[in-house]
């Protein structure tokens, strides 16, 4: 049959595109498909990626594969790939290129660290096997160590369900104008499928090394998240689900489960999120550890810590889950971090010069009472800091105290949009305001939308907070300098579709010097 102009109108309206984001996106009319919705071509079928910048260096990264899903379909032998690196998007001002080996022991990731670049400059880089060129992807470096760059633009995402949803909110992220992108956790989710929901996971939940594998393949197999590698460079931090559900250290969610059953898993899972991330290769697990905590820098505009709040975290207390106070949620000995990264991060504070500090990690720190507002008791999330109370009144106790420059911290994993004053004693709304946090939504994980009247009832009751959202999907934009930090919440109309208008709903401000959040 023809197509009808009504019919292809229809199919438009189908798949979830009106006129406005048509226009809005800039995707033309008489495409079959938008632009950036079809995977790579094997065998770069897993897209590409960039990460790690630092001023003179990058890292490259892609994984080859036949057959993605089902272990790879690659020889077990090494193949080697070409890399290059160019100053412009038509690769004709190569600066940098070399071989490197795709191993079959890493599922044929490469994970090549260019260095000898210039600081502060955009670049493009692309793969060739014998027979197979990749996409070309986008990265940047750094701004030299000690320079003043007047800006910087990021966005920072979390919590991608694949089985949830479409990635609207990725295929939009692809389009905007920012330098890098922050990941904070759950790439992955580790569930076995549901039915009835718009995607589906492949196989049951998975506990391997190839069950890890496949998984992260089937994540990678989306043309939105791989639109996201190939724009920017990503930093990238997990929180749970890349591993288990509410893990802590080598404490598995089920209390009958050893933890050196544990670790084997949490083995096979770090080992997994290595081979699909653009890390280096000295981030390469040993076994169940890795040093994934670690810190750049925008010249002396902005510092960025990136944390780690699982792997070396106590148990959560209280047996986990929303629950009303209990003694062990003011345990001194709790931690979040472990000593080592605490130590480095107050240490890191304490020696930065940076005119804005930022701490991006995984759960919410603020105090976040859940329960309706007039009423006793009190219900708290002990997967978050509220769960560590004295690991967090150590930090929040060191900003006060230490006044490190302008501490704003992103947050994942909740599912929803939240804005708060971090307070040197969140129970005395006069208490000084030490820091800002932003909370993110999620790209495509759902925040109980039952829970949604109770938290918003709770608002009265947490005074500090001064947005909340659990409805919406997307992500926040960043913009900042020496003056100001702007943060816009972008969410999308719909996860239900893969492209989906995207629009601001939210805007704050940070004024240096002042920390606490305005509208803007
Ligand atoms: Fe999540
Ligand atoms: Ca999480």
């Amino acid at each position: 049959m023809n197509a009808s102009p009504l019919i292809s109108r229809r199919s438009f309206l189908v798949s979830g595109v009106t006129a406005g984001a048509v226009l809005a996106s800039g995707v033309g009319v008489g495409r079959a498909r938008p632009r950036g919705l079809d995977p790579a071509p094997a065998p770069f079928s897993l897209g590409i990626a960039s990460g790690e910048p630092g001023p003179q260096s990058v890292v490259l990264w892609t994984r080859l594969a036949w057959d993605a899903l089902h272990g790879g379909g690659m020889p077990a032998a090494p193949v080697p790939v070409q890399w290059e690196i160019a100053a412009d998007e038509g690769m004709r001002r190569i600066v940098r290129r070399g071989v490197t080996i795709a191993w079959p022991e890493s599922a044929h990731s490469v994970h090549v660290r260019v260095a000898g670049l210039e600081p502060d400059h955009w670049y493009w880089y692309r793969f060739r096997t014998r027979h197979d060129e990749s996409p070309t992807g986008r990265t940047r470096t750094l701004p030299a160590p000690g320079s003043s760059p007047r800006r910087l633009r990021f966005a920072f995402v979390s919590c991608q369900d694949f089985e949830n949803g479409y990635y609207p909110a990725l295929y939009n992220l692809a389009r905007e104008d920012v330098d890098f992108v922050i990941h904070l956790g759950d790439y992955i989710y580790e569930g076995g499928p549901t039915a009835g929901l718009p995607r589906q996971h492949n196989g049951p939940e998975i506990v391997t090394l190839e069950d890890y594998r496949n998984r992260h393949a089937l994540y990678k197999s989306d043309a939105s998240l791989q639109a996201v590698h190939a724009a920017f460079p990503m930093i990238a931090t997990w929180d749970d689900h890349e591993t288990e559900n509410d893990y802590a250290a080598a404490v598995s969610e089920d209390p009958a489960q050893p933890p050196d059953v544990f670790l084997v898993r949490r083995a096979a899972a770090y080992r997994a999120y290595w081979e699909h991330m653009p890390l280096t290769r000295a981030q390469k697990p040993e076994g169940p550890d890795t040093l994934l905590y670690r810190r750049f820098r925008w010249g002396r505009l902005a510092e960025f810590n990136i944390l780690d709040t699982r792997q070396y975290r106590s148990d959560q207390p209280c047996g986990d889950g929303l629950t009303v106070p209990c003694p062990a949620q003011l345990d001194p000995a709790a931690t979040m971090t472990g000593p080592e990264q605490e130590r480095w991060l107050l240490e890191g504070l304490a020696d930065s010069e940076a005119r804005w500090n930022v701490i991006a990690q995984q759960v919410m720190m603020m105090q976040a009472n859940f329960g309706p507002a007039a009423q006793v008791p009190r219900l708290f999330n002990m997967d978050a800091w509220d769960g560590y109370v004295a690991a967090r009144n150590r930090i929040l106790g060191f900003l006060l105290h230490g006044r490190p420059s302008n501490p704003v911290v992103p947050t994942g994993d909740i599912h929803s949009s939240w804005v708060a004053n971090l307070k040197a004693d969140f129970d005395d709304p006069t208490s000084a305001t030490v820091a800002t946090e932003l909370v993110g939504a999620s790209i495509s994980s759902d925040f109980p939308a039952q829970f949604v009247p109770a938290v918003q009832a709770s608002l009265p009751a947490n005074p500090h907070i001064r947005f909340f959202d659990g409805l919406r999907h997307g992500y926040v934009r960043c913009d900042v300098d020496r003056y100001r930090w702007r943060a816009d919440f972008r969410t999308v109309s719909t996860i239900l579709e893969p492209v989906a208008p995207v629009s601001t709903l939210a805007s704050f401000v940070v004024e240096s010097g002042r920390p606490g959040a305005v509208p803007a």
